[in-house]
């Protein structure tokens, strides 16, 4: 299969299973309600999980460096990462389950 990275995660697995989780749309009447073009909820979740994603990397990189710098503390950056790894999975989460349940 292709791989279209976190991003497209949600793409791949929103739609099949959307059809479950009418018990809580159906009292938003979401069925009468015309397709949805942008949201900008959406894109503000997407915006958050690029800057998590990003801030993740980022700290990635500067791990990488301080190793072949020699420094020997590399391991500082582990809890950091680790933080930085969970809130980027949150992020996503929370994208994913607002496409869901809104259709966006
Ligand atoms: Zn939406």
């Amino acid at each position: 299969m292709k791989s279209f990275g976190d991003r497209g995660d949600w793409r791949i697995f929103g739609y099949p299973r959307a059809r479950t989780l009418s018990r809580m749309t159906e009292s938003k009447g979401f069925s009468n309600q015309p397709q949805i073009a942008f949201c900008e909820e959406k894109q503000r979740l997407i915006g958050e999980f690029v800057a998590a994603s990003r801030e993740l990397t980022e700290l990635q990189a500067q791990q990488t460096r301080v190793v072949i710098e020699g420094d020997s503390d590399f391991a500082r950056f582990d809890d950091l990462l680790h933080v930085a790894r969970e809130k980027k999975d949150r992020a996503k989460y929370r994208l994913i389950a607002h496409v869901e349940q809104h259709k966006c």
